[in-house]
């Protein structure tokens, strides 16, 4: 049986070149349903945001083709939304959390100088990210396309960028995270939101000159790491603001 299947153009990227912006053969020899079709030809089902069979009805992963059908597959649209429920996804996200993979840990630690709460870590494997993101809800971030093909994964993005500053930009473009973001409110180590802290309950950890010139503390629940907007914290605001993400 033969399908024509066409992707659009924001999932060019998944596709082998010759499969690229135009209509091409499948050959379904197998019982298969959409999620395994798309996922075979090279697109994570996360990337997909609609799926129309024969040019109209729009179709849900789990559908079997049985007869010769023409399938159009379209990406998930930026800016996303999934506060509501997809034909696609029938699980919603209320707040937007984050699990940054082992290969965008950079990004992770960007997204939580703006305030995003994003696990990471060094340690993880691709099992315990995706059991991860299914237990707290969490999106995936990560550039390894193969990862998005696990089941238990419903939402993530493959990044696109090399750079960790532009996949701060793709991220928050994508999910529309701009209205979110609150610069300086997480400790970078442990993701855990920051509390102002008196300067004379810290006094005796303060070098003489921190001491001198700052007067507002933060302070981590977690690893008791305290803070102060200092040079380092000044310079990141202002590479976010270059990069148009900070206002
Ligand atoms: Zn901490």
């Amino acid at each position: 049986m033969i399908l024509r299947i066409k992707c659009c153009r924001d999932l060019a990227f998944f596709l082998p070149r010759i499969h690229r912006h135009r209509r091409f053969d499948y050959h379904l020899t197998r019982r298969a349903n959409l999620k395994d079709i798309i996922e075979s030809i090279g697109v994570p089902h996360t990337e997909v945001g609609h799926i129309r069979i024969n040019h109209s009805l729009p179709a849900g992963f789990d559908y079997i083709p049985k007869t010769a059908i023409q399938l159009d597959v379209k990406a998930v649209k930026a800016p996303t939304d999934y506060t509501r429920p997809s034909l696609l996804r029938s699980e919603t996200l209320e707040t937007l959390s984050f699990v940054a993979d082992v290969n965008v840990i950079k990004l992770g630690r960007l997204m939580i100088l703006l305030g995003f709460d994003v696990c990471y870590s060094k340690g993880y494997s691709d099992r315990s990210i995706a059991d991860l993101a299914h237990r707290e809800k969490r999106i995936v971030l990560t550039r390894d396309t193969a990862l998005l093909k696990r089941n238990r994964i419903v939402f993530a993005r493959r990044l696109r960028a090399n750079h960790p500053y532009d996949q701060l930009k793709e991220t928050v473009e994508f999910f529309n995270l701009k209205p979110r973001i609150r610069f300086f409110s997480r400790c970078t180590l442990c993701n855990a939101g920051l509390n102002r802290v008196d300067k004379d309950a810290i006094l005796d950890r303060l070098e003489p000159k921190t001491k001198k010139y700052y007067h507002t503390f933060y302070q981590c629940p977690e690893c008791t790491r305290v803070f102060w907007c200092g040079s380092h914290i000044e310079h990141m605001r202002s590479a976010f603001e270059r990069l148009g993400v900070l206002e």
